[in-house]
């Protein structure tokens, strides 16, 4: 999977600007390559558990379909850690076409189908 580090360096601030709660948005581009990023309010404001509220990701999608790019990601921060997604969060991957970043320091990607996870190797470019 790969990213532009303009774009991966960005994901890492939104996470670093968010101690307190998780901070969560979509990644998008073009060819299989990450170039956009659209940050989101996490409607749960919680440390532990993020999500988007319909109508905020209903307008993200938008954006994304009109700016010609395809929805490729979905990131968010695990302030307290681990870099690996929650329980919860592979329960509620639902799309299984996207990378899942997780951001606790470090940056880690996985894809997670049918509730299994693995992780994918990230290649900055
Ligand atoms: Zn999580």
């Amino acid at each position: 999977m790969r990213i532009k580090k303009e774009t991966f360096k960005r994901m890492a601030e939104e996470a670093r600007k968010s101690p307190q709660q998780e901070c969560c948005g979509l990644l998008a581009g073009r060819d299989g390559v990450i170039s956009e990023i659209f940050p989101a309010k996490n409607a749960l404001e919680s440390a532990t558990e993020f999500e988007i509220a319909p109508a905020e990701l209903f307008r993200i999608f938008r954006a994304i379909r009109e700016a010609g790019l395809e929805h490729l990601g979905i990131y968010h921060s695990h302030p307290r850690g681990p870099a690996t997604p929650s329980a919860r969060d592979v329960e509620r991957a639902f799309y299984p076409e996207a990378a899942y970043f997780v951001i606790a320091g470090e940056t880690r990607a996985f894809e997670i189908r049918d509730g299994k996870v693995e992780e994918l190797r990230i290649k900055i470019v």
